[in-house]
């Protein structure tokens, strides 16, 4: 077997995810064979670091020894069984777990199996509370500009992606958008904390006029990602937390992405001292290994669906997977790593030579920003440096460094024009420094046709 011949079966049966298929005409798909820490080996034995952790849900490298053994004992006790009055002890454990690490007031933990799936229980839970509690009139939900929280039809439509959004557009409830506080738009001289409190004026006006028809207000703490990893001053969340306590909304975190560690601390709300009424986890929950999802909250919601059966009360949402045993202990084995290594302490450093190697390139003439958030750096590519104007996206300039960087032996695959590393925190020193390398010749390419 090698990569020819893995790839004419693969394209002769597999329809790929977020991909126009009739680019692989021209563009290489690339079969894995194995993985091992931060690498993956392709067919023909090339080696590839992972430096955006398989879609951002990789911890501690694949093939773990520890989250492996963890998964094989398992395996061989239960490998899954219904979750509606049945228990069993993966599950009672994470779920113990998660209410001691996340921010305090969080007591509850209700699972699905995807990023998707828990942004529409959140979605639900929350309506379903206002509705128990007499204030069923509140059916809407405030987002950000630029968010993302899924591909489900309620995810999606409580997100704004267009690439993603506009095509199912009539099949979507409408949210009410606010201008997100990206800090990429600050003005000369501005700080991101400033600009989080300028663009909260518009969240403040949106929340008074429609608090009496809204559910809840829903972001993606700190970066948002799959928008092209802009970024945010934790400034905004405290604003926003006092905010929908006064206008009795909620407030839904989707950490799907910017939890365990990705921003520098476990749980991005933790930098603004923020607990929300909702935390959505997934993606780095099973260290990258399973599918995977829960959503926490507070006793006052769990209450308001506390009650005599035929008052039919009762949150009736399930999935068939519905924490998944092997899944539950992959993510008790990756908590485990949290606690046997300092990892957050760890990361300060890597997150340190990520800036450092990154940093020359604020001075190519096509980078308009370099940003970074713990472990989280990004490096947007303008065709004019001093107005900032995007390429458009026809060019695909993000293309030319993604296909340099597999030719360098690295996965970078970039979001339109923004190149952006994301790795598994088992990465060394000086494989970052190689990522950044190869990234700035990559955006070297990327730029250089005018
Ligand atoms: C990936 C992601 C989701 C969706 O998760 P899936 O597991 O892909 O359904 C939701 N919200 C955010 C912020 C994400 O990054």
């Amino acid at each position: 077997m090698n990569n020819e011949t893995i790839k004419q079966r693969d394209l002769a049966v597999v329809w790929h995810p977020c991909t126009q298929m009739k680019d692989h005409e021209h563009l290489p798909l690339t079969p894995i064979r194995r993985g091992e820490g931060v690498w993956l080996e392709d067919f023909d034995g090339n080696r590839y670091i992972d430096a955006v952790s398989s879609w951002w849900v990789n911890l501690f490298g694949h093939a773990n020894p520890v989250i492996n053994q963890a998964i094989r004992d398992q395996l061989d006790q239960l490998e899954h069984v219904i979750l509606a009055g049945f228990s069993h002890e993966p599950v009672v454990k994470l779920s113990e777990r998660l209410v001691q690490i996340t921010p305090p007031g969080l007591s509850r933990c209700f699972y699905a199996d995807s990023g998707s799936a828990a942004v529409e229980v959140a979605l639900k839970m929350s309506f379903h509370y206002w509705l128990n509690t007499g204030q069923g009139g509140k059916t809407r939900f405030i987002c950000l500009t630029n968010s993302y929280h899924g591909e489900t039809l309620g995810a999606l439509a409580v997100g704004d992606v267009p690439l993603y959004k506009a095509t199912y557009g009539p099949l979507l409830m409408e949210p009410i958008p606010v201008t997100a506080p990206d800090c990429y738009e600050r003005e000369p001289g501005e700080t991101c904390e400033q600009v989080a409190e300028r663009r909260f004026q518009a969240m403040e006006e949106t929340l008074a006029r429609h608090a009496h028809e809204t559910c809840a207000v829903i972001v993606e703490p700190l970066v948002q990602c799959a928008g092209h990893m802009r970024m945010y001053h934790p400034r905004y969340l405290e604003l926003l937390r006092e905010a929908c306590d006064r206008h009795g909304v909620h407030l839904i975190a989707d950490e799907i992405a910017v939890g365990f560690g990705r921003t520098g601390t476990m749980f991005a709300c933790e930098q603004a001292n923020i607990t929300p009424d909702f935390m959505c986890l997934s993606k780095g929950l099973t260290g990258g290994y399973l599918p995977l999802s829960v959503v926490l909250t507070n006793d006052t919601v769990y209450q308001a669906f506390y009650d005599d059966y035929t008052k039919l009360n009762a949150f009736l949402h399930s999935h068939s997977y519905t924490a998944n045993p092997l899944a539950c202990t992959a993510a008790l084995a990756t908590l485990d790593l949290f606690e046997r290594d300092d990892v957050l302490g760890n990361n300060r450093r890597l997150a340190q030579v990520m800036r450092e190697s990154l940093a020359p390139l604020a001075d190519h003439p096509h980078v308009g920003d370099v940003r970074q958030h713990g472990m989280i750096a990004a490096v947007e590519m303008v065709r004019d440096k001093a107005t900032r104007e995007a390429y458009p996206w026809q060019e695909r300039r993000g293309l030319i460094a993604y296909q340099h960087a597999l030719k360098r032996g690295a996965l970078l695959r970039p979001l339109g024009n923004v190149a952006y590393m994301m790795p598994p925190y088992v990465i060394t020193e000086e494989q970052i420094r190689f990522l950044a390398e190869v990234m700035a010749e990559g955006i070297d390419l990327a730029t250089a046709a005018g």
